[in-house]
C-alpha cells in the first residue's frame, strides 16, 4: 500500500491509522504464504517530523536446512521509525527505504523490519535425516537404497554376536 504522506503536511499534530497488511507474495527468496492485517499508525507532530508505528506478522515458506522441504514460519515485525519528510532521513540520519518522494511504501517498510527477524537455520524436524549424499532423495521419506550392501547390518550382527557370547560367559 502506498501512503501519500505530502497529503497530511497540513495536519499537524495528527494521528491517523491504516489497516495495512504485506501485499508482495515473496519476502526477499521466500514465498508468503499468509500476511494477516496490521494497523499502521503514521503520527505527524510538526513541519516534516513524521513517526509510523506498526506490529504484525507474516508466515513464510523456508526451507529446511537438512532436506530443504519448506518449513511455515511465523515472522514478526516491529516498526518503530521517526523521519524528516523533506530529507527522507531517520534521526540517525539513514534514508528511509520506504520513503520515495515523501511517499510512504508500507510494503517495503515491512520487509525492512521483517527481514531482520529472519530465522538463521529451521528444521522441519529435529530429527530431520536430511538428503542422501549420494542420490539426493529425501531421507525422511524412507531409505533411498543407496549403501544398502554396506555394513551397518553387518556391524549390528557382529553386536549382537558379541553381546550373546558375553551373556554366555555369565
Ligand atoms: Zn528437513
Ligand atoms: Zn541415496
Amino acid at each position: 500500500m502506498l501512503i501519500d504522506l505530502s497529503e497530511l503536511l497540513p495536519y499537524q499534530e495528527g494521528e491517523r491509522e491504516y489497516p495495512v497488511s504485506y501485499g508482495k507474495e515473496m519476502l526477499s527468496a521466500y514465498e508468503v504464504s499468509s500476511a494477516p492485517e496490521f494497523v499502521l499508525k503514521i503520527l505527524h507532530s510538526r513541519d516534516n517530523d513524521f513517526r509510523v508505528l506498526a506490529e504484525g506478522s507474516l508466515r513464510v515458506m523456508i526451507p529446511c536446512a537438512r532436506c530443504l522441504e519448506p518449513v511455515e514460519q511465523t515472522i514478526l515485525f516491529t516498526a518503530d521509525r521517526s523521519f524528516d519528510l523533506s530529507s527522507g532521513l531517520d534521526t540517525d540520519g539513514d534514508e528511509c527505504v520506504f520513503l520515495t518522494d515523501k511517499v510512504l511504501d508500507t510494503d517495503e517498510l515491512i520487509a525492512d523490519e521483517a527481514l531482520m527477524n529472519l530465522p538463521i537455520r529451521v528444521l522441519c524436524r529435529e530429527n530431520c535425516k536430511g538428503l542422501c549424499e549420494t542420490c539426493g532423495a529425501n531421507l525422511n521419506h524412507g531409505p533411498c537404497g543407496c549403501g544398502e550392501k554396506e555394513t551397518p547390518t553387518r556391524m549390528a550382527e557382529a553386536i549382537m554376536a558379541a553381546m550373546n557370547a558375553a551373556k554366555n560367559k555369565k
